[in-house]
């Protein structure tokens, strides 16, 4: 270049930039000065020529000195004034040599940067403030650029997430993921850059240096115009605690809290899961169903916490027998059941159950007591094509209850007759609600014969139910039922409400003879229950009888089932002035000692034992047994069943005090029973 075109450049940039150029001797002497600052400070170049550089600057700062001194011993270099004139510079030094290369001073272009070190200044004091703000908060903040690298990490950040200024995050695996959408919060970050100002929000979870998760809420704001930030800030919050909370309560829908087993819903989704992947395998699903025998009795007597220790027990049995695959949960609080997946139709499912059934069979160890339990199992199998998981799980239920029909403790396989039954008897159940309102059901009288006078004694009242299709149902047609149902206390009351009400009829139409009495049978479920005795003392109140008209039955294994209760319950009923009779005698396993307790007042010997009185050995040796009881124990003794004259016969040998049986008269309906009494008939 040109070297006149060059001092004209200088000459224009002199004049107009915002800066002095001074140069100086190698005492540090000014010895010319130009440039427009200058004229903006109203001086001219004559004003400094001839004084020292560095009175010119604030010498507080000897980085001047220095600067000029290197300078003067042949150094480049730049370096801040921090004041000259009032103003803040941004120097260039450079040496000044004669023609031979000698240094002979140093020439200083100074450029006014007051106004940018203002600017800068003053971001920096927002940073500072900024950062006292993040830096001592528990929050976590990233600052990022643009490219999503680490400008700055709040320490919180660091210390939880062990982000670090440096940090790139763009494609990095540590970053913010959503376990639905793995690229959710990238797509979001994006969206924020574009625009100034813009915000996003962005929830998932960050991998931490030791290779777990940290569940992470964050705020996306972009920041990148603003001087003091010039970044995409990311607050985060910790959120693992509450997702820990929500994931507790989603658990907890779907699980049994006391075995951590899936709980029906679960299951339910489990199985037909398992069912589409059969169709898709061509294989079969098994569904078995498993429920313990009698397990209120194991809570009862050994309380509630032993209760929960054998049901622990019993699923870590269940799942020792099972595959990894087969899936396994609780129902209700002894209910249990098990999904098989990719049966064999033919042999398997009864392999399982019989494995499963040995297995829970061992007895279980409890508070230093060996438990035993009994298991019966319904097992049912479908494929993809024919199943679908409530009906399955509704004939495995069905086989189950089958189980249970044929004296538990064993397994069944469910077949389509058993859905048939199952449909038949969830219509019977149906019809039976509605027989009682819309008073279908009848009772019928059976004459009890005193084997002293000849005379009737008594009668018992057996209900039938009049079906509008079927005709006159016997009670071994829907009794079990109702007492499943729980429907039996209705119609018990019921039943009760009518002998009440009968004895009454008669007494006014005939005039019943003294120690005339009804027997109404009472259910376990009916004696179980706390308000019997109120209800039977209405019953008899409404109807204006005297108490002794009514002899209440209970059978031996009715009173068995809770021995205590059954006591208190019996007190209170004979304190109304009931007569008390256990019926069925010989069938259930009470003590002597037991009997002596309770206040009863005749034992009805159970018509198994009558069937074989004159002809088997052993039949009559029993009921030979139960009358001396009854008599040692002051009781009356009651045969039931007598169906012939040699029974009869021999029932009066045996010294029973009363008879009832088809030989001396069936059941009769309320007509032919007043017909009975009204004739005054003896035997
Ligand atoms: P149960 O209490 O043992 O009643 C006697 C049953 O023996 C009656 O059957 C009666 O008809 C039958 N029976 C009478 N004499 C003879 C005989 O010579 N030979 C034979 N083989 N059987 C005879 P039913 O009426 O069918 O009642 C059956 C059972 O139903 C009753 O047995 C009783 O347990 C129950 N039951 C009947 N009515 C009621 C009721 O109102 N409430 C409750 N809880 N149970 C009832
Ligand atoms: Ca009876
Ligand atoms: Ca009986």
């Amino acid at each position: 270049m040109h070297g006149r075109g060059n001092d004209d450049v200088q000459k224009v940039a002199l004049e107009h930039a915002p800066v002095v150029a001074v140069s100086v001797d190698l005492t540090g002497t000014c010895t010319s000065a130009e440039g427009a600052a200058l004229e903006l400070l109203g001086r001219t170049g004559g004003d400094l020529v001839g004084c020292p550089f560095l009175s010119l600057c604030d010498v507080r700062h000897p980085d001047v000195s220095a600067a000029l001194r290197r300078a003067l011993t042949g150094e480049t270099l730049t370096a801040p004034i921090d004041e000259m004139f009032g103003l803040e510079f941004e120097a260039w030094y450079a040496p000044l040599r004669s023609p031979k290369g000698d240094i002979t001073g140093a020439i200083v272009v100074a450029t006014d940067v007051t106004a940018r070190r203002a600017a800068e200044r003053e971001v920096a004091q927002r940073e500072a403030h900024f950062r006292a703000l993040v830096q001592h908060s528990s929050d976590m903040t990233l600052v990022l650029t643009a490219d999503a690298e680490v400008r700055y990490a709040s320490p919180a950040t660091e210390r939880r997430l062990g982000f670090r200024t440096g940090d790139a995050l763009l494609g990095a695996s540590r970053w913010l993921v959503d376990s639905d959408d793995p690229g959710a919060s990238w797509r979001t970050f994006l969206a924020v850059r574009e625009t100034p100002g813009a915000m996003g929000r962005m929830e998932g979870r960050v991998r931490l240096t030791d290779g777990s998760w940290c569940a992470i809420e964050a705020m996306v704001t972009n920041l990148l115009d603003e001087p003091a930030i010039g970044g995409i800030v990311v607050n985060m919050r910790d959120i693992s605690e509450r997702k820990a909370a929500e994931q507790q309560l989603m658990w907890r829908a779907f699980h049994d809290p006391l075995t951590g087993l899936p709980n029906r819903a679960l299951f339910l989704d489990r199985l037909a899961g398992a069912l589409a992947r059969s169709g898709r395998r061509g294989t079969s699903v098994a569904v078995f169903l498993l429920d313990v025998d009698r397990f209120k009795v194991i809570n009862d007597s050994l309380g509630h916490e032993a209760g929960d220790d054998v049901l622990r027990a019993f699923t870590r049995r269940i799942v020792s027998v099972l595959r990894p695959d087969d899936a396994l949960a609780r129902f209700g609080d002894d209910e249990f059941t098990v999904v098989c997946e990719g049966v064999d139709v033919h042999r398997e499912p009864m392999t399982i159950a019989e494995r499963l059934s040995t297995a829970l069979s061992a007895p279980f160890s409890v508070e230093n007591r060996e438990v035993y339990l009994s298991t019966s199992i319904g097992v049912a199998v479908a494929d993809g094509s024919n199943g679908d998981p409530e009906s399955m799980l509704r004939d495995a239920d069905e086989a189950m209850y089958r189980a249970k029909e044929r004296g538990r403790n064993r397994f069944e396989l469910f077949d389509v007759a058993m859905r048939d039954r199952a449909i038949e008897r969830m219509e019977t159940e149906h019809a039976l609600h509605r027989a009682v309102e819309l008073r279908q059901l009848r009772v019928h009288y059976q004459p009890i014969v005193d084997l002293t006078s000849g005379a009737v004694a008594g009668a018992e009242a057996l209900v039938r139910w009049q079906h509008p299709a079927l005709g006159l149902l016997p009670p071994d047609r829907f009794i079990p039922l109702a007492e499943e149902m729980g429907l039996i206390v209705e119609i018990g009351e019921w039943v009760l409400q009518q002998a009440c009400w009968q004895v009454r009829r008669w007494e006014h139409a005939l005039g019943l003879p003294p120690g005339f009495a009804v027997n109404v049978n009472l259910s376990a479920a009916q004696l179980s229950r706390p308000r019997l005795p109120k209800g039977v003392q209405a019953a008899i109140e409404s109807a204006r009888i005297d108490p002794g008209r009514i002899t209440l039955e209970i059978t031996e294994s009715a009173l068995m089932e809770d021995p205590e209760t059954a006591i208190a319950t019996l007190r209170d009923l004979k304190a109304l002035g009931v007569s008390l009779c256990v019926d069925d005698f010989g069938t259930g396993y009470s003590s002597l000692s037991y009997l002596k307790r309770l206040p009863i007042d005749a034992l009805k010997v159970d018509r198994a034992f009558v069937a074989g009185i004159d002809v088997d050995q052993e039949d009559r040796a029993i009921a030979e047994a139960v009358v001396a009881l009854a008599h040692t124990l002051g009781l009356a003794a009651i045969a039931e069943g007598v169906e012939t004259d040699a029974q009869l016969e021999q029932v009066r040998k045996l010294g029973c005090d009363g008879a009832q049986g088809f030989q001396l008269s069936g059941p009769l309906s309320c007509a032919e029973a007043t017909e009975l009494l009204r004739r005054r008939p003896t035997w």
